[in-house]
């Protein structure tokens, strides 16, 4: 049986450009580091003729159609019911998913309608993937050489479904077991990194050596094919061991494996650098107005390390809350080092923190000058051995909300090198 896929996606939003098929990149990523050629995909809109067009058309090139989107209760979801027709099954309940969908609402105190139970209806002979990210579950049905994976539209469910559950049922049906391991590389461009690993990258099919830019950093997917997830695991730990000997060993500051440690690397290494020096942290945020509080509050359990922080974006609040000194505001301003480190000092100060980190600048459009163009950032760390601070000035083609998501990620980097030590 050969492994062609396509990738199907289906929702009226991605024709009319409301959304971006983050869906397809992320899938599309995935197979190709797991080494299963795909070599075209489309975007059809919720409509029965064109879905069931389209699902003709990608099974006479591919013989697996992976399917994105559609698979929800309401009456424009129709995926289900075409991968049926066009596999000429009925759809029928399948009680775990059901039992799932039931427990999942109870669990978040949502109010379940009849029409929610049409999520457990798939089609007859399905393998079913449970959706631990949310209701609907993902399905993969096989009929002589062609196979058809649905996976649900909302990329929180469609990216965790596909690399936990569908990877491993993909990697068993062509016979071997797959292994991914991420390298996270912070303030180094992924073309340097490229090129730095380029030899690697060349003369290693598996383990397979992949670099991917993200907004603040570089990862390298590093994926391994074998028979078991133990020879696998070691083969991805050789390859890493090689990477992390190149030029680019430096700059990784942490390792993960799922999708969800891989989204929130950053976050997850500065928790477990406060831990280890049992440390609790407070936070003095200007410009990113309470984002960096909200991140870190996205993981759960962190109570543990963090107190609290003042959203100081006014300079009276600067002044008033945080104690920063009024001379300094006048005299270097708000967006300076010294006034960042006045804030982080004073933040550790009213919460009693081992450490504090600020954050103060100009995310635009507005508000930049000659000497503190847009994208100027002042950020300081402060705990008892004193304070540390540094000024970033983000690149001038990248937006307010950009500057913010950069700025949070260099706070945390920040936190990350202070409790290890190295800043
Ligand atoms: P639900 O159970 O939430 O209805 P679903 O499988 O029916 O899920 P859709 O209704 O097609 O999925 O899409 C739900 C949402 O998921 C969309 O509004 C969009 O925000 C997001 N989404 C859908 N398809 C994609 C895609 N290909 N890339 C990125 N986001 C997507």
């Amino acid at each position: 049986m050969s492994n062609i896929c396509e990738i199907l996606s289906v929702g009226t939003e991605l024709l009319l450009g409301d959304i971006v098929n983050t869906d397809t990149a992320f899938i599309a990523g995935r197979l190709a580091a797991l080494g299963f050629p795909s070599y075209r995909q489309t975007v059809v809109g919720d409509n029965d003729g064109r879905l069931a067009e389209a699902i003709r058309e990608g099974f006479s090139r591919a013989d697996i159609l992976i399917l994105t989107g559609g698979l929800g209760p309401t009456c424009d979801d129709i995926t289900k019911k075409s991968v049926a027709e066009y596999f000429g099954v009925p759809l029928v309940m399948d009680e775990d998913a059901r039992a799932d969908i039931e427990s999942y609402f109870r669990e978040t105190g949502r109010v379940m309608t009849e029409n929610n139970l049409l999520q457990a209806l798939v089609p007859e002979g399905s393998h079913v993937f449970p959706n631990r990210w949310g209701s609907a579950p993902g399905i993969a049905i096989t009929k002589g050489e062609k196979t058809a994976v649905l996976l649900p539209g909302p990329p929180s469910e469609c990216e965790p479904m596909f690399a936990e559950e569908v990877e491993p049922w993909l990697a068993k049906r062509s016979g071997c077991t797959l292994f991914s391991l991420n390298l996270h590389l912070y303030d180094i461009g992924e073309s340097r990194a490229e090129s730095i690993l380029k030899p690697i990258m060349e003369t290693s099919a598996n383990p397979s050596v992949a670099p991917y830019a993200c907004e603040h950093e570089v990862r390298i997917r590093i994926t391994a094919r074998g028979e078991t997830e133990e020879e696998c695991r070691r083969m991805c730990r050789e390859m890493a061991e090689k990477v992390l000997a190149t030029e680019v060993g430096p700059y990784c500051y942490t390792e993960s494996v799922t999708v969800w440690e891989s989204k929130n690397a950053i976050v997850l290494k500065m928790i477990e650098a406060l831990r280890a020096k049992k440390y609790t942290l407070a936070l003095a945020e200007s410009c990113t107005g309470g984002m960096l509080g909200s991140r870190i509050a996205d993981i759960p359990g962190v109570s543990d390390i963090l107190l609290g922080g003042v959203v100081a974006y006014d300079n009276r609040v600067k002044e008033q809350l945080l104690g920063v000194p009024r001379e300094i505001l006048e005299q270097y301003g708000a967006v300076s080092e010294e006034c960042a480190a006045a804030m982080a000092e004073g933040a550790r100060k009213i919460t009693g923190a081992d450490m504090a980190v600020s954050i103060t600048g100009i995310a635009g459009p507005g508000g930049g000058t000659e000497e503190k163009p847009v994208g100027t950032v002042c950020f300081a760390v402060s705990d008892h051995c004193g304070t540390v601070t540094a000024t970033v000035r983000f690149n001038r083609k990248a937006d307010r909300s950009k500057v913010r998501r950069l700025s949070i990620a260099r706070a945390m980097m920040m936190v990350i090198r202070r409790a290890m030590g190295v800043l």
